[in-house]
């Protein structure tokens, strides 16, 4: 076929809350390799697409088709995991009373559930793939540390190698700086940056320096309102009517 194939496409997607309208026929393009950033007022109806695209939420009409074939919205959560979907919310969500390596190792076999995770013996294929993650995520030397022990933005990495531990095709990412000191989340940014292309990943986030960070020369998509309200180069959307209307409440 001819016909472009996105990573992830969603088109025509709604969803209603009890008479509200959270997502308002929504369509979004992602290719692979794309790190995106999608920026929007609160209430705009950003962790709720995330939530649609995880199976956690079912839209009221729209579909979310993923490398083309599987229509997520037709898939439950874990169904959705399997394919290669990750996600990682706001608030660090490690297992604090294991170790690092443990975290990964749980993700690495996430799909056969913990307890036997814990017990499993990892190949040395897979050893050295969660030494590269370590390597990556900066945790290298704190590999037998109690989760709980990491620094906040430690845990953030934690759950991004964790991520990078189920071999995710699709990061989502929701607002990974939160919380960090500057320092910290220029870290971030590095890291995120240093995974696109290879991953494909999409950002969801407020501040601003971060977003000139991580979207420096690629497209931003802002939402509004439960749709798309313009999509470009984050000068573009930082200087779009549209835009500076909503944010600045015009
Ligand atoms: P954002 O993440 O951009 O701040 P949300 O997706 O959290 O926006 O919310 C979009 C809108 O949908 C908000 O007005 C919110 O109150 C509403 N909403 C989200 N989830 C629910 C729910 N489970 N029940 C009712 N309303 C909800």
């Amino acid at each position: 076929s001819t016909q472009k194939q996105f990573l992830l496409a969603a088109e025509g997607v709604n969803k209603t809350f009890s008479g509200f309208k959270a997502i308002t026929d929504l369509n979004f393009y992602l290719d692979r390799g794309e790190l995106r950033t999608v920026i929007g007022p609160n209430g705009a109806g950003k962790t709720t697409f995330l939530d649609l695209i995880t199976g956690r939420t079912k839209p009221d009409a729209g579909k979310i088709e993923f490398e083309g074939t599987h229509d997520v919205t037709r898939m439950n959560e874990y169904q959705i995991y399997r394919l290669g979907i990750g996600r990682k919310f706001q608030t660090p969500t490690v297992y604090t009373d294991h170790s690092v390596w443990e975290n990964l190792l749980l993700s690495l076999e996430g799909s056969r559930g913990v307890w036997s995770s814990l017990f499993h013996r990892p190949s040395s294929t897979e050893r050295d793939r969660m030494d590269e993650i370590l390597k990556i995520i900066n945790l290298t030397n704190q590999r037998d540390w109690k989760a709980g022990a990491l620094a906040h933005g430690q845990k953030q990495w934690l759950e991004i190698g964790m991520l990078l531990a189920q071999n995710a095709k699709l990061l989502l990412v929701d607002e990974p700086a939160a919380g960090m000191t500057d320092i910290e989340t220029h870290k971030t940014g590095e890291l995120l940056l240093s995974l696109a292309g290879e991953h494909t990943i999409v950002v969801i986030e407020h501040d601003m320096v971060f977003v000139r960070q991580i979207a420096a020369g690629r497209k931003v998509t802002v939402l509004h309102q439960g749709s798309v309200l313009c999509e470009g180069g984050v000068d573009e959307v930082q200087n779009n009517e549209r835009v500076l209307d909503v944010y600045l409440g015009r």
